[in-house]
């Protein structure tokens, strides 16, 4: 088992979403059919199917619907890892997302809390990952 933690896997839908977070933007998808925001990055509207989409840039705020804190280790890389938060978060553009809760009140998150956006080095690649949004 490896200790080391994953890196993402881009294919031809997400290419674009990884290579702007490395400049730490978090990219949506928006129809221009029906105008629904939508994540994760896909090349069809999943409400309308259209093809017709554009990028746009997330302004790295949400709230979180929901969270798991992992005090189990699901592999090796992650035993430096534990107790970790694991969040749905419901960005302000609409769209849920899963990411995690960083920081060091991480553990004190709630249902409703207000986070922002923040990017952690993996690899050569960068990860959206939220903490607690401060004031
Ligand atoms: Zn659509």
């Amino acid at each position: 088992m490896t200790k080391e933690l994953p890196i993402p896997v881009t294919n031809a839908d997400s290419a674009a979403y990884w290579q702007a977070a490395k400049n730490n933007k978090l990219m949506l998808r928006r129809c221009n059919a029906c105008g629904e925001v939508h994540f994760m990055p896909r090349y069809l509207c999943p409400t309308c199917w259209s093809e017709d989409l554009e990028w746009f840039e997330a302004r790295g705020k949400g709230k979180v619907h929901s969270f798991s804190i992992i005090r189990r280790a699901s592999s090796a890389a992650y035993a430096t890892r534990v107790p970790y938060v694991v969040a749905l978060i419901d960005l302000d553009e609409g769209p849920r997302m899963m990411s995690n809760i960083v920081g060091p009140d991480a553990l004190d998150i709630a249902i409703g809390d207000a986070v922002t956006l923040e990017f952690e080095e993996r690899g050569d690649a960068k990860l959206p990952q939220f903490a607690r949004a401060r004031g």
